[in-house]
This record gives structure tokens, sequence and C-alpha cells, in this order.
């Protein structure tokens, strides 16, 4: 049986890992750039490591964790470096620590929240008033919740830059069931989050929220690359085009090459599903095109110790009520070991907005730079700097986005033998493309096997 799985991020990896597990499949993996890993990218350049891409995996996610174990990564994992430990929000014109103990936005280590310059006395009395707010059932956008909840203090201060840095977009349309499902099930079930989590809580947690690898986070997708390399015919450079539909099956025109398929998992964001999906099924055309996506840029800046003022943790975040196009700073050589040669600094900035992808890499440089002085001391210029664009690259799970979700798979499910997978759908976190890659590989192999059983060879 003949199966093509299109786009080599790491879903349609994970995917094709996971059809690899069948015996008698023969299994296509196709992608249109020259690499396999999509917006996974790890370089070394004069003794940095810089990710150009995703920089950790978020624990509270644990299906990449688990695919790094099978695969024998897990002596390769790196662990964010204790004593650097802290990260800090540029509010008001100055760098104020998180407090200690925050799960996402919610405050467990009373005394470190209330000991914070970061929030006024009434922003910290409103958050803890949220135990006497009455849960609602509504479906909410983070924003709403966040607002209706702990106020306005927690949401423009730790909530946007936070949530919006993890989704690399606003987090004020972002869907509360998708993006934070757990706050929503503790105020169903507790009345309040703050109540809730007291209940669940372990009274001594020392889990770490995320980690990386030694060479990089690619050593996931090297990882899977080996796993999968005797057995699956890896088609680099090739663009999915179109599909046709056959009695049994698909053919897939690329450019330059036709394939026949029984099975097809789309691991590409929908929006370059919808070019392909449309001309079967018209309907979709409007639904795929739904789910917003949006961009940014990493840029990695590389510093001589001593040319650049150092920060107590591993970075900092810019509330977009501050007005800078930069949104996140990692210290990456404070925050993971093994990043910068010794007596070097290595600082990767996250930037968003569709606007800046008009601007040439050197605007870009300036324009970092400039902010970047604003809130730390400067002395010199980067010795080295690398910059990524990333143009729709990360999907908004935006209020209403499970039911989209639920409808563009009930449209296309007459056609058995297609699925699709990935961030648009499922989830934007690695772990989350991990679950989508190799549940949608399992659910194809349960429907093909019944489409046999029903009708024959
Ligand atoms: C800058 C940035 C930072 C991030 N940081 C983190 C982080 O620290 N931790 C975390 O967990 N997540 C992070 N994410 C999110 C996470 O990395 C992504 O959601 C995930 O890697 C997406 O994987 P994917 O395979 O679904 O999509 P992609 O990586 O986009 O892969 C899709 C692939 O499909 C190919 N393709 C598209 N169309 C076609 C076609 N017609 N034919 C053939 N091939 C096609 C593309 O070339 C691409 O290689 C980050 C994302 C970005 C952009």
């Amino acid at each position: 049986m003949r199966i093509a799985v299109v786009g080599g991020g790491i879903t349609g990896l994970a995917a094709a890992y996971e059809l690899n597990k069948e015996e008698g499949l023969e299994v296509y993996l196709i992608e249109k750039e020259g690499r396999l890993g999509g917006v996974i990218i790890s370089e070394f350049i004069d003794g940095f490591l810089i990710e150009g891409g995703p920089d950790c995996l978020y624990t509270e996610k644990p299906w990449a964790l688990e695919l790094a174990k099978e695969l024998g990564l897990f002596p390769d994992l790196v662990y964010p470096i204790k004593e650097t430990r802290g990260t800090y929000i540029f509010w008001d014109k100055k760098l104020r620590k998180l407090p200690e103990g925050l799960l996402l936005v919610v405050p467990t280590d009373i005394w470190s929240f209330l000991w914070s310059d970061l929030l006024s006395p009434w922003g910290k009395i409103r958050a803890l008033l949220e135990v006497l707010i009455p849960p609602s059932r509504e479906e909410e956008s983070v924003k709403d919740f966040i607002l209706r909840r702990f106020g306005k203090e927690i949401f423009e201060r730790i909530a946007e830059p936070l949530i919006g840095g993890i989704h690399g977009g606003d987090a004020e349309n972002l869907s509360l069931e998708r993006v934070l499902p757990r706050f929503k099930q503790l105020e169903n079930k507790y009345g309040s989050v703050l109540r809730g989590l007291r209940k669940v809580l372990p009274k001594k947690r020392n889990g770490l929220p995320f980690v990386s690898f030694k060479q990089g986070m690619e050593e996931l997708v090297r990882g899977l690359k080996g796993a999968i390399k005797d057995n699956i015919k890896t088609v680099l450079g090739k663009k999915l085009i179109d599909i046709e539909p056959l009695n049994k099956g698909f053919k897939l025109i690329l450019n330059g090459e036709e394939i026949e398929v029984e099975g097809l998992i789309l691991a590409i964001p929908s929006y370059e599903a919808e070019k392909i999906l449309t001309g079967l099924f018209p309907s979709l055309k409007e639904l795929l095109l739904k789910i917003p996506h949006s961009s940014s840029l990493v840029i990695s800046l590389a510093f001589n110790k001593g040319d650049i003022e150092e920060i107590k943790g591993h970075g900092f975040l810019i509330p977009k009520k501050e007005g800078f196009k930069i949104s996140a700073v990692s210290f990456s050589s404070r925050k993971f070991p093994f990043r910068a040669p010794e007596n070097k600094i290595l600082l990767r900035l996250f930037l968003k907005g569709d606007e800046l992808f008009e601007l040439d890499d050197e605007k870009i440089l300036r324009l970092s730079l400039k902010e970047l002085s604003r809130i730390i001391k400067i002395k010199s210029n980067p010795i080295l700097w690398r910059l990524y664009r990333w143009p729709k690259r990360m999907a908004q799970m935006v209020v209403g986005h499970r039911k989209l979700v639920e409808e563009i798979r009930k449209e296309i499910s007459p056609l058995k033998g297609l699925l699709i997978a990935g961030s648009s759908y499922d989830g934007i976190g690695i772990g989350d493309c991990v679950r989508s890659g190799m549940e949608m590989a399992r659910i194809l192999l349960r429907q093909l096997k019944m489409n046999k059983n029903q009708g024959g060879e």
C-alpha cells in the first residue's frame, strides 16, 4: 500500500515515523524545500548554536518529549540553567521580575507575588479577588477571561506578553479553550482558577517548564530522519500542486512528477492546503482561509562579554502597550548550556508584525539594536548576527477555532484516505504537532484497513 505525507516539518516527520512502524507500506515524505524540519532550524556558526525557529520544547505538552525518548535522545536533553533562571517584563521604562511560582499568569507563590514591583497594590488585590468571581460558561477569548477573572494589570503586564510571545500573535483574540484549556476546566470544576490550582497542584513542584537539546532543536529532526531513512522515500524540492481522486486513492501532481497513492496526509499550513483542496471541495476555501497565521522574525545577536549589559535572568518580554517591534529577548547563552563560546553572549530577539517584512535585513538589524538599547546598555555592534523570517508561520487559535477545524475535517471526511495534520489545526507547540502527525497516521491506517476489508483488494 502506498501512502504520501506532504510537508516535511515536524508534523509530517512525526506522521512518517508513525507510518514507518507498520509493515508492508510504501511511504513517501514530500517536501517543497530542499531540507526537512520546516521552521525548526539550528545552525552552528563560529562556535555559536543559533536557533532560527523554535528554541525549546514545552514540557506541559509531553508528546515531543515522549518521542525524543523513543528516539534515544534523552541523554542529549539540556535543561534551563538554574543559576540564571528568571524572566523579566519591560514595563514603564524598567525591567521588572516576574513573580516566582507564576503558573503562566496565575500566582502560586503569594509572597513573591506580593513583593513584585510589576503590579500596583490594586492590581495585586484585584488578581487575588479572582476567587470571588463567578464562573462563566461562555466561549471566551484569553483576553476576556483574564480581564474578567484577574483584572487589567495581569492581562496587560503578564498574560499578553507571555501568551502573545508563545503564540507569536495577539493574545486578544486567542481562544481560551485552545490556549489555556486547563484554566477553563479549573474554573468550571472549582469555580475559580486560584482555588482549583491550590487543590490540584502538588505541594512541591520541581518540573521544568521547557527543555532543549545539546545540539539544538534540529536534533529532534535529525533523530526522526535517522529513524525513517531506510524505509521512507523522502522527496525534497517537490511541491504538491494538485490532487486528483482516483477509484482507489489519489494522483498527486507535484512540480515535474506524479505519484499515485492510496492514503494522503497533508501536513502543511491550512492556507497551503486551501490551494490544493478547494478544487475538490469548493466550500473549503472559506473555511481554510479563516484560520489566521501570524508573521514573525527571529534575530540572533552575538557579543563579546562586557559589550552588552547582562540581565540577571534568561530574558525579558515586552508588552504590546510599550510600543516596541521586539516582543521578546532571550539571553540564549544564559538560558541553555552549549549556546556560545566562553566570554561571548548570544541573544535571540523575537519580532512580530507583517510590516517588518518590507524592511531589508540591515534595517531590521538597526531597528532591533535601537530598540534593544532603550532597555539595556550596548557598547558595540554585534560580532555576528543572523536573521530568520517566518511569514505566516504561526497559526492563531482564535475563538471558534475548535469548531472550525471540526467543520473542515467533516467536509473532507467523505474522501476516505485523506487527512490534514499540523499546527494550523491541532496546536502550535512542537508537542502538539508531534501528537497531530502521529495521530493522523494511526487514523489513516485504520481507514485504509477498513476500506480494504470492505472492498477487498
Ligand atoms: C519563530 C518561531 C518560534 C517558535 N518557537 C517555538 C518554541 O520555542 N517551542 C514550540 O514548541 N513551538 C515553537 N514554535 C511553533 C512550532 O515550531 C511550529 O508550530 C511547528 O514546528 C510547526 O510544524 P509543522 O510541521 O506543522 O509546520 P512547518 O514547520 O511549517 O512545516 C510545514 C512544511 O510543509 C512544507 N510545505 C508547505 N506547502 C507544501 C506543498 N504544497 N508541498 C510540499 N511541501 C509543502 C513547508 O515547506 C514546510 O517545510 C515556533 C514557531 C516559530 C515560527
